[in-house]
């Protein structure tokens, strides 16, 4: 009897000394696991940041696809450019007011564009500096200076230094990058007169 008594105990306490190894081992397991989640997270977090600016309006690029039209999506998210003379701005000389077409920040107004036949719709200066951030960009071996909307980060055009006065910039933007609204009578009174 006293024989089989130590047995039993020999036998439970192996069996408590396995349970013991085996979750030892699972808990060895998971800290590598989350040993390399911690490796793996300032990569991924880096690579959203980059360094780059955060903008008031941040939208996926799957949220931006059904927004947008391929060709607004390819000019304004991919930094395309429209081919030159075919955009819907161009040769537009009604007066009012050009906005972005990605997120509806006001840009630019008539009375700073102007024919620079270049074939794209050229404006001397913006609405106001604060709306355009300029990015220095080095694609096709030129060196340009890109324009993008300081509200969502879309790509207008580029900015150059063969403008008329009184800047004597050109600021050359796709007519895909803007959405026009046109002046409407009522704010265009004569105050003058009185
Ligand atoms: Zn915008």
């Amino acid at each position: 009897m006293r024989f089989k008594n130590l047995t039993v105990l020999l036998f439970v306490i192996s069996v408590l000394l396995f349970i013991t190894a085996f979750y030892a081992n699972n808990i060895k397991l998971e800290k590598t696991a989350s040993k390399t989640n911690t490796i793996q997270e300032p990569d991924s977090l880096s690579k959203n940041s980059g360094g780059q600016k955060v903008y008031g309006v941040v939208k996926t690029e799957k949220e931006w696809r059904e927004s947008l039209s391929d060709e607004e999506y390819y000019i304004l998210r991919e930094k395309g450019t429209e081919r030159a003379g075919t955009g819907k701005y161009y040769r537009n000389h009604e007066e009012g007011m050009y906005f972005c077409a990605a997120c509806g920040n006001e840009l630019f107004g008539s009375d700073e564009k102007y024919d620079s036949g270049s074939g794209w719709p050229s404006f001397y200066a913006p609405k106001s500096e604060k709306d355009i951030n300029v990015i220095k960009d080095v694609s096709f071996g030129m060196e340009r200076t890109e324009i993008v909307c300081s509200r969502c980060g879309s790509h207008l055009g580029h900015v150059f230094n063969d403008g008329p006065k009184p800047t004597g910039l050109r600021y050359c933007v796709n007519s895909a990058s803007l959405v026009f609204k046109k002046k409407t009578n009522k704010s265009k009174t004569t105050n003058n007169k009185e």
